[in-house]
């Protein structure tokens, strides 16, 4: 195959093993600066440029699309789906699972297991929503933020109102949530690919962090997930429609909740903590939808010939 890997920065660890892996498995890749891609919304002939050459002839587009730039990475992702090129995660199911709101909305409408959680702009009575998700202590985010910023635990009812009245002047969305305290500030980040869960760990926060982020100093290690876990990170991920995806759960005393569906999902922590393979299984998973996929289009021009 030859297959395109749309990321900013070629030197990425997730990067690098994805090219390694291709390469080993006889294709041919290329890395490409999503923002350096230009196109044309033609109706016959939909065309990608990316400095001054037409791109031509990919089978396959690997999405490592970061939070900042998905917006415009989503619109070069849906150019190469109009031009026939198949990609690993959709451009639709990408900006789904960005949308924390949305995500979370669509979770729960499948009835998968999810921290109570409320979500404001402008409250005009904030206590209604601190006791909406059960009251204090209780977790307020920003519906914007990424590797744990903006995520603060208010453990009484007086900093819930400051930390909300706070976010509100800066008039930005936010997201207040059931402060899972049973997690221990640990979280289980498990690496969906297809309708299987072939890698999971756990991450646990340093010491008084209840925020898991290895961003943030937290340490990785191997775990063994349970059969709930397993069917809760599928679902969440076929939910979002995404074929690879980093669920990311809780231990909750309710079953294991939902914090965050991941599009694309670093593989240095996962494949450290496991000593997996990953990026060879993810290449060979779009080796085996690239296949699925001409047996479909041959066996519908069988038909229409007969
Ligand atoms: P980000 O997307 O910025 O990483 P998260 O919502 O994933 O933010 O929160 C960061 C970490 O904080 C989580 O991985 C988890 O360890 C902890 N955390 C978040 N929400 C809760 C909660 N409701 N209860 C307990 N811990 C939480």
């Amino acid at each position: 195959m030859k297959i395109a890997i749309l990321s900013r920065n070629p030197k990425l660890y997730s990067t690098q093993r994805l090219v390694v892996a291709a390469q080993q498995r006889g294709h041919e890749v290329r890395v490409l600066d999503v923002l350096r891609c230009y196109m044309n919304i033609a109706t016959h002939k939909p065309q990608l440029h990316y400095k001054g050459v037409a791109l031509e002839d990919f089978d396959a587009v690997i999405p490592r699309i970061g939070a900042s730039v998905t917006f415009y990475g989503a619109a070069v992702l849906r150019q190469f789906e109009m031009m026939g090129v198949l990609p690993l995660n959709e451009s639709v199911a990408i900006t789904r699972s960005r949308d924390k709101l949305r995500s979370l909305q669509l979770l729960s409408r499948k009835g998968i297991g999810l921290p109570l959680t409320g979500f404001a702009h402008k409250p005009d009575d904030i206590k209604d929503l601190i006791r909406m998700v059960g009251g204090a202590p209780l977790v307020i985010k920003l519906l914007e933020g990424t590797q744990g910023i903006g995520v603060v635990l208010a453990e009484t009812h007086q900093a819930a109102e400051s930390v909300i009245e706070a976010f509100m002047g800066l008039r930005v969305n936010i997201l207040v949530q059931e402060f899972i305290a049973e997690a221990g500030g640990a979280d289980l980040r498990c690496l969906v690919i297809g309708d299987k869960v072939i890698a999971a760990m756990k991450r646990q926060g340093k010491e008084g962090e209840f925020r898991s982020n290895l961003h943030r100093g937290g340490s990785a290690s191997l775990i063994k997930i349970t059969p709930e876990e397993r069917s809760t990170a599928v679902r969440a991920a076929q939910t979002m429609g995404l074929n690879v995806a980093g669920v990311d759960l809780l231990r909750s005393n309710h079953g294991p909740v939902v914090m965050e569906v991941n599009s694309s999902p670093g593989l240095e922590g996962i494949e450290t903590a496991t000593g997996k393979d990953i990026a060879d299984t993810i290449i060979q998973f779009l080796e085996k939808r690239q296949s699925e996929l001409a047996g479909k289009s041959s066996g519908t021009r069988t038909r229409g010939k007969g």
